[in-house]
This record gives structure tokens, sequence and C-alpha cells, in this order.
């Protein structure tokens, strides 16, 4: 049996591919842009958008950990952050949707479950990330996957992908060489 292999010859299985909707795809692809725009900053590259039920954009916002020297400062909590003083109701958070350019970690995964949102687009998985970032100790995720925290909630979190993994790869390419 054939697998794929890394590197390192070790056996990953990659998720398959989601086919997302038309207004899916255009979010998560301002989620990409914004994953682009924060590693020409000299950031992680990743980005992030929340949007209403209704389609407007809450909060969009990059990576800023190298611009901040703050290791929470992912993507998804600096969106989350920035929904802070809106006065957005349970009810209207629970019916948005946080786009992610790569799949959320573990610290996103438990801010988004804080944050009462009911909906999860996301791009590149953990799995292909870990093969862009290699093996090094100090590039490391925590492997437990954002799909093990929704679980764990009392409240549904929906979570869908990966997906436009062409486009969401990219902005990782050579990104974590050095
Ligand atoms: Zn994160």
């Amino acid at each position: 049996m054939i697998e794929d292999m890394n590197s390192a010859g070790s056996h990953i299985a990659f998720p398959e591919e989601t086919t997302l909707d038309e207004r899916d795809e255009r979010y998560l692809r301002k989620a990409i842009v914004w994953s682009h725009a924060a590693r020409r900053r000299g950031n992680r590259p990743f980005g992030s958008l929340i949007v209403s039920a209704d389609g407007e954009v809450l909060a969009e916002a990059g990576n800023s950990n190298a611009e901040t020297g703050d290791c929470t400062a992912h993507a998804e909590v600096n969106a989350l952050r920035a929904l802070a003083g809106r006065g957005l109701t349970r009810e209207e958070l629970a019916s948005a949707t946080l786009y992610a350019s790569g799949e959320p970690c573990v610290m996103c995964a438990g801010a988004i479950f804080w944050s009462n949102i009911g909906r999860v687009v996301y791009g590149i998985d953990a799995e292909r990330l870990r093969v862009f970032r290699g093996e090094r100790q100090d590039q490391r995720d925590a492997e437990l996957s954002c799909r093990d925290v929704f679980r764990a909630s009392p409240h549904p979190i929906e979570c869908i992908g990966p997906a436009l993994l062409h486009e969401a790869s990219a902005a990782h390419d050579g990104a974590w060489a050095s």
C-alpha cells in the first residue's frame, strides 16, 4: 500500500479537500489575502476574517507575532480581539463565521469557543502545515486538532476545511525555512 511520505519518511494521512460554496470561497480568499499581508510584514503567514450571517465583515486581521513580539497574536485571536466593544449579541456571534487561512491552532480554537462564534471555515490543514514547518522543534504546533476542541464545546461549532488548498498553501511556500 502506497501512502504519502514526508521527507523524514514517516507516513502522513492528509485530510481531503472540501469544496466550498461561492460565498465561503469569497471570504476565505480574503483571509488568504491577509496571510500574504502578514508575511510581507515579517510575520507568520496567517490571516482571518469574521463575517456576520448577513455577510458583513465584522473583523479581519493577519498574524502579528513578529511585529508585536506577542506569541498569542495569531490572526484568529487578532480578529476576535477586534470584535471587542462592537456590542454583538451572543446570537449574532453564534450565527457568524470565522474564516482562517490555516487550520486554527489549539489556542485559537479555544478563543473561538469563548467567542461563541458558531462556524469556522479554514484553508490549509494542520497536517499539510507541518510539512511546510518541517521538523524544527521551535516551529512545531500542539497536535490537538481544532475539531477535538470544538467537539468538547457545549454549544455547536461547525467546522469546514481544508479548502482552497492550492491558494491557502501559497503563502507558506518558503516561509518557514529560517
Ligand atoms: Zn492560533
